[in-house]
């Protein structure tokens, strides 16, 4: 699964020179050249990373990722701005706005390539690709197999998905809600009542050894994946 990162700016010909430079190294290139634009193609699948020019029509990037830090949903896409040297002063201001990372024009695509991978690295430690353990559960992404203690088992894509989310976002409380726009997509319309079906399916299916109780219950909130054990009744 190639990473999408997600680039506004205003200017053609930098813009397509950075498309160019993200897809030759193995990323997926979204466009954009507005806030506007920018913010209908913020959903899910949320961009990976999101490359935000400082100027641009209308007003400046960092009025957007203001925006986009203060949204539970997407405050954790990293950002990195794209200014030019006259900008320099204003860097401030967008360290407060939440920004992870800058780079200067004109920049060089190695410069740029080498900066959207430290960043990647410093936000995302158990990246996509990554195979992720969690207490004798090991999820590998990139050939969409789970093991229990070693055995596969056979999930099916929601139950797959959802134990990718739980995975990565353990130890925390998520409403039904949150689970559908994280796991199904804001876009999708499904019930509430979906969530507890395939909760149920996801238990049955790492049960055996104890994981099913990895997925507890929280009385009038939600769900939430724990490695702790949940005191009975
Ligand atoms: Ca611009």
């Amino acid at each position: 699964m190639n990473r999408q990162i997600l680039v506004v700016e205003d200017e053609a010909p930098i813009r397509e020179m950075i498309s160019f430079v993200l897809e030759q190294n193995g990323f997926n290139a979204i466009e954009a050249e507005t806030i506007e634009q920018a913010q209908a193609k913020i959903k899910e699948p949320y961009p990976d990373l999101i490359l935000l020019d400082w100027m641009l029509p209308g007003g400046t990037g960092v009025k957007l990722a203001k925006a986009l830090k203060q949204n539970e949903y997407t405050r954790a896409i990293p950002i990195i701005m794209l200014t030019a040297r006259a900008d320099e002063d204003d860097k401030v201001k967008g360290f407060d706005a939440g920004i992870d990372d800058y780079v200067t024009k004109p920049f060089s695509p190695k410069e740029l390539i080498a900066r959207i991978k430290a960043v990647i690295r410093r936000v995302a430690p158990t990246s996509l690709e990554e195979t992720i353990e969690f207490h004798g559960i090991k999820l590998d992404p990139v050939s969409h197999r789970v093991f229990i203690n070693d055995k596969s088992l056979d999930l099916g894509p929601t139950e797959f998905r959802l134990l990718h989310f739980f995975l990565t976002h353990t130890e925390r409380v998520y409403s039904r809600e949150q689970l559908l726009d994280n796991v199904w997509g804001t876009n999708v319309y499904v019930e509430d009542r979906t969530v507890d079906v395939h909760i149920r399916r996801l238990r049955k299916a790492i049960a055996g050894e104890g994981h099913e109780n990895f997925i507890q219950t929280v009385r009038g909130s939600g769900y939430r994946f724990s490695g702790k054990t949940q005191p009975s009744g």
